[in-house]
Order: structure tokens, then sequence, then C-alpha cells
């Protein structure tokens, strides 16, 4: 069988490795144990493996068992485990209307490893520039989206890596999911 995937989408982590009968990809699933609020933020406490995830764990959500698409809840920043115990804080976030404590989900994070690590890289420095319309062909790092060949479209570079504008602002100047702190 032939599988093709979306331009953008990301790819199964499979693709590209040399396994002849390739597993399917399985999310992890967690238990909430414990949710409350913290000044402005959520605190919420899931219980369970979170393989084949080994870094990178945040940001992400939490998301329905049927569709895996449904986001429950948003989880900002690790910032405790024990065992398979995760605590996560969501910033700058009301409770959820309907409590989700006890019950299951899908753990999916946001990011890749190499865009989760370039979050964190406070050394880096961004250069503000329009990507040139030579054929060149980029995507932002963190969104994914397509970098605009158009020169009144200024994007940030740093050693051949790509983001938006908007990228920018919000994961580096404005470390939305307190990454680089
Ligand atoms: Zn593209």
């Amino acid at each position: 069988m032939m599988l093709t995937f979306a331009q953008g989408a990301i790819a199964p982590f499979w693709v590209g490795t040399r396994m002849s009968k390739p597993k399917p990809f399985v999310a992890p699933r967690v238990i909430v144990r414990e949710q409350f609020p913290d000044g402005k933020d959520v605190v919420t406490v899931v219980a369970g493996s979170l393989r084949p995830y080994n870094q990178a764990h945040a940001p992400a959500a939490l998301y329905d068992l049927e569709t895996e698409r449904v986001k429950a809840f948003p989880l900002h920043k690790l910032v405790g485990v024990d065992a398979d115990v995760w605590t996560f804080r969501t910033y700058e976030q009301g409770m959820p209307v309907e409590q989700i404590i006890g019950q299951s989900y899908v753990f999916r994070p946001w990011w890749s490893q190499s865009a989760w690590e370039l979050s964190r890289d406070s050394s880096r420095v961004w250069t503000k520039k329009a990507l040139p319309d030579d054929g060149s062909h980029e995507h932002c790092e963190f969104t994914y989206v397509h970098i605009p060949n158009d020169d009144s479209t200024m994007s940030y570079e740093s050693d051949g890596i790509w983001i938006t504008s908007e990228a920018y602002e919000r994961f580096i100047i404005g470390d939305e999911y307190h990454c680089r702190e």
C-alpha cells in the first residue's frame, strides 16, 4: 500500500526508516489525576506512559480518544515528572468548563524535537529577512507553514532554519510556552 502525506503534514515517526514492516503509530493515552488553578495558570497532573515520545513533551494537549483531534486541554510546560506521573502548567488559562479529572485522553505534543530545541536555544541569532524568490522552499520550524518567497514578507532565519515573524514573536520573543526560562 502506498501512503502519501499532504505537504506540510507531519509524517509518522517510522517514515524514512528502513523497517520493512513498520509498526503503526499508537498515540499515548493518559488519565487526568488532578487539575487545579494556580494564579492565572492551571496545573494538570496526568498518569500514563508517554512513549514513544521521550523528549519535547510540551507544549502538548489532551485530545479525545475517538478522533484524537478534539482538543480537551492544552499543556504548555512540563514542570514535574515522577515515574509515569506528569505535571504540566498551562499559562493564562481558565479551568475547563467541564471537569476532566478522572477522564482518559490521547496525549500529543505540538512540536518536533528540533522545534523544541530551537525554542530553548537562547544563544541562537535570528536575522529578519525575506526568503528570495529563487526557487528556495522553506517551512516554519514551529508551525510548518510555508515561508513566502516574497520581498515584502519578512521572516526570520538562523543557520538555514526559517521561522515566520509570528512564530518569532510568539515563541522566541514572547516565549509563550515558557520554554526559554
Ligand atoms: Zn511549502
